[in-house]
């Protein structure tokens, strides 16, 4: 039998752009023994997680939780919404992106895909001067949702969504706005409500620090409006039922009771910290690793300052550097894991994870990781990343987390 170690001395560092790790918190919350999903026990479970969660999505609205990856919750948005051969205009910001377009043309939709040319719009965020030019273009309203990312995971780029709905509403289209924040969530800033977004995608295993398994729909009255007459075909994704039952608490199949468990130490976690705090420290940590990058005299992937993302940083390798030849030998050195280069980008670049359980220790030893993993492979660097991330840190030093008793 092959012997596969997974478990070297010390803990595993794995900063990729999720999943992220799991709080110790979280993973003991999980192991409760599974419960009756039909018992009066779990329906205080589910009212509290189905009502917690709308803080984060910043609505008041309806959060369906489906036990699926991200990629269900995408499905579920758009089956829920639309119907065979509709319009919708969709925008590349990087792999994501492309992958959801995929998935449009494969539920019969047809797609639209805006963006700017070549490698360009896989460096910047959302145009949305390009979606409202596109919509005034659409006299007849045959595009029936505009879809975009958040926050492009690929990339490292985080899209002005309030931007987006400005967009729509001067082009006086009545188009449905569909966001994935799978990546986004209790990381980056999100409110569904307040920008009007009519169908919100998210997973667990990113800013909410769960495992993979869960995902979710937030859903506006003009989506629900819309799902009563859409016609694509959907039955395990069907809003309505699992609307009804979760008035109680409940699902109509067997939902996925540990991870919901999960869900709501972790959003005892986050609320207990704030949820400004929260995307505070992301904020903070995100900068910190630029200032990294940038000492190395390596380039962001992120071209446009004022949409870096604060969940992970992309860092592009100098012409002829291989970055996952860079990534095995971390990989290996340091036990480390860092997200791969995907579709345009494989093998120009490699992104660090800087979401959900990080701290400042947590960041500075990444860094090392990198800085050391960068010399090994021989990459010539401009100066050392660890010393002026640290630089930083100190020059912008946070709260003190803990107090001790004079
Ligand atoms: C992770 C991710 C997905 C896919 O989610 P899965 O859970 O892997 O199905 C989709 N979009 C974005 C932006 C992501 O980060």
């Amino acid at each position: 039998m092959l012997k596969l170690d997974f478990h070297p001395a010390g803990r595993h560092f794995l900063q990729i752009p999720g999943p992220s790790p799991v709080p110790d918190r979280i993973l003991r919350a999980m192991s409760y023994p599974t419960i009756d999903h039909r018992g009066p026990e779990f329906g205080a479970l589910g009212l509290k997680v189905l009502e917690g969660i709308k803080t984060i999505f910043k609505t008041t609205q309806p959060v369906v939780i489906y036990p699926a990856s991200g990629t269900g919750a995408w499905e579920a948005a758009l089956c829920n919404t639309l119907s065979p051969g509709d319009a919708v205009l969709m925008y590349e910001t990087g792999h994501f992106a492309t992958l959801w377009k995929k998935m449009a043309e494969n539920l019969w939709l047809k797609p639209e895909f805006l963006g700017l040319p070549g490698i360009e719009g896989w460096r910047r965020g959302v145009q949305a001067e390009m979606i409202e030019a596109r919509l005034k273009g659409d006299t007849a309203h045959a595009i029936k949702a505009v879809c975009v990312v958040h926050n492009e995971t690929s990339t490292g780029v985080t899209s002005d969504i309030a931007a987006v709905r400005r967009a729509i509403d001067a082009a006086r289209h009545p188009a449905l706005l569909i966001v994935d924040t799978i990546s986004g969530l209790a990381s980056a800033d999100y409110r569904h409500d307040e920008w009007g977004v009519d169908v919100t995608v998210s997973g667990s295993q990113k800013g909410l620090m769960l495992p993979p398994g869960i995902s979710f729909n937030a859903v506006s009255k003009k989506a629900l409006e819309a799902s009563r007459t859409a016609k694509l075909p959907r039955a395990f994704w069907g809003w309505s039922e699992i609307i009804e039952m979760n008035k109680q608490g409940y699902w109509p199949y067997t939902p996925n009771t540990n991870l919901l468990y999960g869900l709501s130490e972790s959003l005892d976690m986050i609320l207990e910290e704030g949820l400004e705090n929260v995307f505070a420290r992301h904020q903070r940590l995100a900068a910190a690793c630029r200032v990294a990058v940038t000492a190395w005299g390596l380039e962001i992937q992120c071209a446009d300052p004022a949409v870096y993302s604060p969940v992970l940083t992309g860092v592009i390798m100098p012409e002829g550097v291989d970055a996952d030849a860079v990534r095995k030998l971390i990989y290996e050195h340091f036990d480390m894991s860092l997200g791969t280069g995907l579709g345009k980008v494989k093998g120009r670049m490699f992104r660090i994870g800087h979401l959900g359980e990080c701290n400042d220790l947590t960041l500075m030893a990444t860094l090392s990781g990198c800085e050391m993993g960068l010399q090994l492979a021989g990459v010539k660097l401009a100066g050392s990343g660890v010393a002026a991330a640290m630089d930083y840190l100190v020059k912008h030093v946070a709260k003190p987390k803990l107090k001790v008793a004079a």
